[in-house]
């Protein structure tokens, strides 16, 4: 469970870009945080893995204040995944994938099977393209790539910041779905930022509409819809 407790954050400038946010997170949960460009989602998110600390208030993950964990420690146990997927370009599509848990020096028989599993579980036949370059890739199968190096080091929460916007509309779709399909099969705790409603409605377990660092709503997506 990630709990926001009476959260601002003011930026350097004196922009006050969250305003008093209290948000529980549920585990296994996939929230959606959605609404206008500046309205504060990417500022909430990066909160969450310490890319920017809050002004006064608390986060807390399983009761635990995050402000006391050692950000690297902290960040093993969050995937992140963004827009600009940055992929490395001298790596392969395997050693892309594994990288989270070599660097967390896992021992590599844990991982190396799981590997092939991930590249599978988005769609695409490891085989083909394991030892290629994400040069060699279209833009939607580096995306894939991206989710799944999220899941490699087997984090509980992983953050998504408008990983699909760069997409084509049939590709958009198309991870919508694996997104979904995974996110039931693996039952991780997912925060997901959009300034997309039909995406936020397809993918989202519970929707937090957001406007000037304030909640609006939060609430079901069948609910969202019905009180716009
Ligand atoms: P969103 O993700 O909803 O588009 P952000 O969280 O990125 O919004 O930003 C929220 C507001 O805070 C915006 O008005 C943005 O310009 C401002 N902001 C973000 N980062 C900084 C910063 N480093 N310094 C000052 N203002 C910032
Ligand atoms: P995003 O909304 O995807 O985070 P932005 O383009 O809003 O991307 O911001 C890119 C970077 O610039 C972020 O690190 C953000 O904190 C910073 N930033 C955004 N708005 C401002 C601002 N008004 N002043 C200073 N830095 C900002």
């Amino acid at each position: 469970m990630i709990e926001f407790k009476h959260v601002t954050k003011k930026y350097d400038d004196g922009f006050v870009a969250i305003k008093d946010l209290n948000l529980t997170i549920e585990d296994h949960e996939l929230l959606v945080l959605i609404g206008p460009s500046g309205c504060g989602k990417s500022t909430t998110m990066k909160m969450i893995n310490r890319l920017i600390e809050p002004t006064s208030g608390e986060i807390m993950i399983n009761g635990e204040s995050i402000a006391k964990k050692n950000p690297v420690k902290l960040r093993r146990n969050i995937g992140y995944v963004i827009q600009q997927i940055g992929l490395m370009p001298h790596m392969t599509i395997r050693e892309n994938v594994a990288l989270v848990p070599k660097l967390n020096k896992w021992d590599e028989k844990k991982y190396i099977h799981k590997v092939d599993e991930l590249i599978a579980m988005v769609g695409l036949d490891p085989e083909v393209v394991g030892d290629r370059y994400p040069g060699e890739l279209s833009g939607g199968q580096q995306q894939r790539i991206g989710v799944i190096r999220a899941l490699a080091a087997e984090p509980d929460v992983i953050l998504m910041d408008e990983p699909f916007s760069a997409l084509d509309p049939i590709s958009r779709e198309q991870l919508q779905d694996e997104l979904t399909r995974i996110h039931q099969e693996l039952k991780k705790t997912i925060v997901f930022v959009t300034h997309d409603m039909d995406e936020a409605i397809k993918i989202g377990d519970r929707i937090c509409l957001m406007k000037d660092g304030e909640i609006v709503q939060l609430d079901k997506p069948e609910t969202i819809l019905r009180h716009p």
